[in-house]
């Protein structure tokens, strides 16, 4: 969709839009907004918005702190819940970031992601499409409104049984995203309790990013009207399932579907094949992206479905990158180790590269591994070339600074702010002594 000046003011009347959101992501993958009443919608239209970004973390220093916001046209929403009885609604654009100088703000994710789609361009592509596959958890609030870790029932995957508050919040954000133009694929428990996946129609890069953010939000919002909290941490409790959101990615040129080719073995491409190189090529470097706290990790080990070692399959879900058996307009690669803590913008950014990357040089990926890897001994995944996944954020990040394609992909602005504050992270999170330890410790020593 792509709305003129014109229609967007004509709609912001007919709806009777009050407030009007001008929304936009950080460094950490939050989605921050401001909102001014409709009056002020032609200023905004003419990117006359100003903010501060010294006070977004990571964004830039008192000194140069003037940003400017410019609404994305396309991105004209009307959100389904009034304000009041009958005061009107809330519409949003998502904004790009710019400077006082009228460039594009090279600390903003979203315009980040537009130079790698350039790149993508430069080399003949059209498209790079996404399909995400979001989990999270919902918990029941307590009287004050503060999250639990008391989830709402004890369904299992694709359970039927009717499972009470889960099933009808689920229903009820389907039918929201449904009302703001989500074409929703599929919608399930998963295999925790209190854990559910929402899956709708891919899009090319940009829209899907935007449309991951504005899921996250409808979710949160809906659930709270449930008395429930929503959440997208990656491994809530331990000792089941984490959250995981699996990246179905796909290129497309001028004639459909870059990853497809019919008279190979498996259906793929020698494009699709080099596609596949260097998202492997690159794994270690880009887990930091993908899995970007110190709670991610606590997802990435056997036992739970999540990938632990680099290896790729068109047959098995063990390993981190998996064909889905639909070929043609469909042929993808299901990127499993993606969580939805991740900014989806920079994840997309550093994979588009990472892809790319291995055309350029025409990488060749290794065998696919079609037994299940976490029966395989540590020898035999040696002899094939199976290496393992960063296993803290500490290591994920040593493998970031080392890559020199996938910082690229960041850019130095946000890759020194993205390091800056995981080291920060980290180092707090080093400083915690747990109670598995006291307990294990206390003692034996
Ligand atoms: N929850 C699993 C993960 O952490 C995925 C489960 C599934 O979708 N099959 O990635
Ligand atoms: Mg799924
Ligand atoms: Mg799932
Ligand atoms: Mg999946």
């Amino acid at each position: 969709k792509n709305f003129t000046r014109e229609e967007i003011v004509t709609s912001a009347k007919e709806n009777n839009v009050r407030f009007l959101r001008l929304m936009f992501t950080d460094i950490d993958g939050t989605v921050k907004n401001v909102e001014v009443p409709i009056s002020q919608l032609t200023k905004a239209l003419n990117n006359e918005m100003m903010f501060d970004g010294s006070s977004i973390d990571g964004f830039v220093r008192i000194e140069e702190s003037d940003m400017f916001l410019y609404p994305d046209l396309g991105t004209w929403l009307i959100f389904p819940w009034e304000i009041g009885n009958g005061k009107g609604s809330v519409a949003r654009l998502i904004c790009d970031i710019y400077n006082a100088d009228d460039t594009p703000f090279s600390g903003d994710p979203r315009t980040n992601l537009k130079r790698a789609l350039k790149e993508m361009e430069k080399m003949g592509f059209k498209e790079f499409n996404l399909g995400p596959e979001p989990e999270f958890f919902l918990f029941k609030l307590d009287k004050n409104g503060k999250p639990t870790l008391e989830l709402n029932d004890n369904g299992g995957y694709f359970d039927f049984a009717p499972t009470d508050l889960g099933e009808n919040c689920r229903r009820e954000i389907v039918l929201h995203l449904e009302d703001l133009g989500f074409e929703i694929e599929a919608s399930h428990h998963e295999t925790a309790p209190g854990q559910h996946e929402i899956d709708w129609k891919y899009a090319d890069a940009l829209e899907a990013c935007d449309n991951i953010q504005t899921f996250k939000l409808i979710v949160k919002t809906v659930a709270r009207e449930h008395g429930l909290h929503a959440t997208f941490m990656p491994k809530p409790l331990e000792g089941v399932s984490g959250s995981g959101m699996h990246f179905n990615m796909s290129l497309f040129n001028e004639n459909g579907n870059a990853f497809y080719d019919e008279s190979d073995k498996l259906g793929l491409s020698k494009t699709a094949y080099q596609f596949l190189a260097g998202i492997i090529d690159h794994a270690l470097a880009y887990t930091a992206i993908c899995n970007p706290t110190v709670n991610s990790y606590k997802r990435l080990i056997p036992g739970y479905e999540a990938p632990v070692y680099v290896a790729w399959s068109a047959r098995n879900r063990s390993p981190l990158i998996r064909v889905p058996s639909s070929r043609g307009m469909s042929t993808r690669f299901e990127l499993r180790s993606v969580d939805p803590s991740a900014n989806p913008y920079l994840a997309l950014a550093v994979l588009l590269r990472s892809g790319l990357d291995g055309i350029k040089n025409e990488m060749v990926p290794a065998e696919p591994i079609d037994r299940n890897i976490y029966r395989m001994t540590t020898e035999e995944r040696h002899e094939k070339g199976i290496i393992d996944l960063p296993s803290t954020l500490h290591n994920a990040l040593k493998y970031l600074g080392k890559d020199e394609i996938v910082k690229d992909a960041l850019g130095p602005h946000i890759y020194n702010s993205f390091v800056t504050s995981k080291k920060v992270e980290w180092a707090a999170y080093r400083e915690q002594v747990s109670e598995w330890e006291q307990e294990k410790y206390m003692t034996l020593y």
